[in-house]
């Protein structure tokens, strides 16, 4: 049975992707963060803005609504919040977004160059390519629409002399995308050095998508849900 997804708990489980996150190399510092949307209290649940994410604690997390107004924390969100929340806007499917400064992806992202679906893992969880999105100001709201722009409905994108975005039906699924982005670019950028990488078909890209949604896993009710859509 599916347990309900309080704010609590979500702060909660937001706090220990803030662990995950400093044992992985996707960020360094403060840079980057993280979101998690309930769609009931139609609410989100943001990192603070530039805290270590090592001493972040469910209490210091903060709760908007989807204008930003902040109902619950003492800290400052996330600069990035507006991002977050026009991605949850134009995407109601999602429930996570993860926002990293990644080197290899970085890499790519200030020289504009995006990431062909070059890998079938890449085309599950990703679902194709990985755009750049045009170039705009941290925390603006021009970052916030060339964000939504050039994802249109893939998981992932690179931001101009920035960083990634991942996103996701649960905070797994984001972060999973989010190391799935910088792995990839690593192999593209490898790829690179040997020969001239060569891109799944589009058709490929998909059927491999669609086996991914619909069978891949352990599906654990008959409504075909995953198990990473419990988290
Ligand atoms: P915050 O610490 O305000 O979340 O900002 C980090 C960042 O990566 C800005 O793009
Ligand atoms: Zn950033």
């Amino acid at each position: 049975m599916k347990v309900k997804l309080t704010v609590e708990r979500a702060k909660e489980k937001l706090a220990k992707f803030c662990k995950k996150i400093t044992e992985s190399d996707l960020v360094i510092g403060t840079w980057g963060n993280i979101s998690r949307y309930l769609p009931d209290e139609q609410q989100v649940v943001i990192t603070p803005s530039g805290v270590e994410y090592d001493e972040i604690k469910p209490h210091m997390l903060v709760v908007v609504d989807m204008d930003g107004n902040v109902l619950e924390g003492e800290l400052e969100p996330s600069s990035e919040l507006k991002m977050h929340l026009a991605v949850y806007a134009a995407r109601p499917d999602l429930r996570a977004v993860m926002h990293t400064h990644s080197p290899y992806a970085s890499a790519l992202a200030v020289s504009g160059v995006s990431i062909p679906p070059i890998m079938e893992d890449m085309a599950a969880v990703i679902g194709g390519e990985v755009p750049v999105a045009e170039y705009a100001l941290a925390g603006s709201e021009e970052l916030a629409r060339n964000t939504v722009k050039a994802m249109g409905n893939r998981n992932a994108v690179l931001l101009a002399n920035h960083g990634v975005v991942g996103v996701g039906s649960c905070l797994a699924e984001a972060m999973n995308v989010c190391l799935m982005v910088e792995r990839c670019a690593k192999v593209y950028f490898m790829a690179r050095q040997v020969g001239t990488p060569r891109a799944l078909s589009p058709e490929d890209v998909s059927t491999i998508r669609d086996f991914y949604l619909k069978k891949y896993g352990q599906v654990y009710e008959k409504t075909s849900k995953h198990l990473r859509e419990r988290y």
